[in-house]
Order: C-alpha cells, then sequence, then structure tokens
C-alpha cells in the first residue's frame, strides 16, 4: 500500500464514524482504496439527503482538523467481544478460529478490527472531499466515493 492509500484507507474509519454518527449505519459491507480514492460501502435502510452527506463530509474533517490518535493493538478476541460489542465487525467475516484481533481505535469515534496500515493521526490524512453516493434499494447498500485533497 502507498502513503496515499494508507492515508485513504485511514480516511475510510474517519468517514465510517461520521456515517455511524449521521446516518446510523453500522456494518460495513466493502472497502475500495485505489490512491487518494476510496469508497465506503455500507448497510442502509434509505438514500440519505444532500444536507446529511454535507454533514458527514462535515463532522469527517472535525476529526482530522482535530488531529486525533489512530491507535492499533492486538486484543484476544473475547476481550475484544466484551469491551466493544458487534461494533468491531464489519460484514465481510473474520474467520472463527483466529484467536487474536487486531483492533484499530480513533477514541471517541471509530473502533474496528482491521489488519491493514493506517497514519498514527487523523490530520495526516488531509481533507477529505465527498465526490458522490449511490443507494442500492434492493440490497439496502449506500455508497460514499471520496477523495483527499491533498
Ligand atoms: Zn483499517
Amino acid at each position: 500500500m502507498s502513503d496515499a492509500e494508507t492515508r485513504t484507507h485511514s480516511a475510510l474509519h474517519v468517514l465510517k464514524g461520521a456515517a455511524q454518527k449521521v446516518l446510523g449505519t453500522n456494518l460495513t459491507a466493502s472497502v475500495y482504496v485505489s490512491g487518494e480514492r476510496g469508497r465506503l460501502t455500507v448497510q442502509a435502510l434509505r438514500k440519505p439527503t444532500p444536507e446529511e452527506l454535507g454533514t458527514v463530509e462535515q463532522e469527517a474533517n472535525a476529526v482530522v482538523r482535530e488531529g486525533a490518535e489512530v491507535l492499533e493493538f492486538e486484543m484476544e478476541k473475547e476481550e475484544a467481544e466484551k469491551h466493544f460489542g458487534d461494533e468491531i465487525y464489519d460484514m465481510f467475516p473474520v474467520r472463527k478460529e483466529v484467536p487474536m484481533l487486531r483492533i484499530v481505535r480513533i477514541p471517541d469515534w471509530n473502533v474496528n478490527c482491521c489488519r491493514e496500515k493506517h497514519v498514527e493521526n487523523t490530520s495526516q490524512i488531509g481533507e477529505i472531499r465527498l465526490e458522490g453516493t449511490r443507494f442500492r434499494n434492493n440490497k439496502r447498500l449506500l455508497e460514499i466515493s471520496f477523495r483527499l485533497l491533498t
């Protein structure tokens, strides 16, 4: 993964937290990263309004500007589930026999099990610009495309 892609991937965590807060979307169905462009696909019940999407972008950029720490640590699976609940999981499954999870946490914002590489501080991500969304009603999936401006 290039440096740009490490930043873009990290932006997915920030954006997921913003979508959770503003739209109440919890589960990630898939993610896509290419250079400074990325796409987060989350489970959603309806298409968000332009105002809501504006708020998602603002909230995400507030976390970038704030310069929050991105913490990464290993945790026993059982312990992590007790501590964080199902919130750490996405729709893609973690193999059952895996005893340890790698947890990525932006305090008060997002917690996820993830094995990718991340920035140490959200300020390294740069500004996030939402570039469009697509809501697939039959699958109840919302795709949020974005790019990094710096
Ligand atoms: Zn990650």
